[in-house]
């Protein structure tokens, strides 16, 4: 896993840098906001650990900077000034999480793992597939044959739920309970409604069916070959 500090404070710089080595990561460090922002417009880093008040580039334009280009790396935001506004600001600029100044670098370590656990990192993970359906985690995109398909969240989630679980027979209650975060109740068809929808979007204008009623026993979304 290799990181990116990108902090001025020549101490701080230091202190970070040898005590996430120690930690097993392999880490850059840059001490002013161009070169930051070089090094993470061109190397792959897992994550951009950043502070704020930097020279010539502050971390909020750098942050900006990045996002604006497409670059999806984690940023974890260090700020001196324990300010609500400047952590809404950060959050809304597309940082991952933050820490306010002085911390513990226990909770700093705590933190990277956290973020670099999440992974928002783009790998073949972030594509799920089945036969010519493709769910882009990342860019919450669909599409079915190279054709794009509009989905609202819900049921994003719900075809990001079943593809997870291709083959297998989800009970309505399974689907309730993870894409409503609620409790089944048989008198509404909610569910039944939702696939109604997907299917629309999904199959109807296809020949190959994707999604299944197993009567009695809920739905499933299967290719069709017997593997
Ligand atoms: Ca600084």
């Amino acid at each position: 896993m290799k990181l990116l500090i990108i902090e001025d404070e020549i101490k701080t710089g230091a202190y970070l840098k040898q005590g996430l080595s120690e930690a097993g990561f392999i880490v850059d460090l840059a001490q002013n906001g161009l070169d930051g922002q070089h090094l993470a417009m061109t190397e792959d880093y897992d994550l951009v650990i950043l502070d704020v008040m930097l020279p010539d580039l502050d971390g909020w334009r750098l942050l900006q900077s990045l996002r604006g280009a497409g670059r999806l790396v984690p940023v974890l935001f260090l700020t001196a000034r324990d300010s609500v506004d400047d952590r809404v600001k950060g959050l809304e600029l597309g940082a991952d999480d933050y820490l306010v100044k002085p911390f513990a670098f226990a909770e700093l370590l705590a933190r990277v793992r956290t973020l670099l656990r999440r992974g928002t990192t783009p790998t073949t993970e972030q594509i799920l597939q089945i036969a010519d359906l493709e769910l882009d985690l990342t860019r919450r995109r669909v599409s079915r044959g190279g054709k794009r398909i509009t989905l609202t969240a819900k049921e994003f989630a719900l075809l990001e739920l079943m593809i997870r679980r291709q083959g297998e027979v989800l009970p309505r209650s399974l689907i309730a309970s993870q894409v409503w975060d609620m409790n089944f109740d048989s008198d509404t068809n909610i569910i039944d409604v939702a696939i109604r929808r997907l299917r629309a979007k999904i199959d109807d204008a296809f020949s190959v069916k994707l999604i299944r009623t197993i009567r009695g026993m809920g739905y499933t979304i299967d290719d069709g070959d017997a593997t």
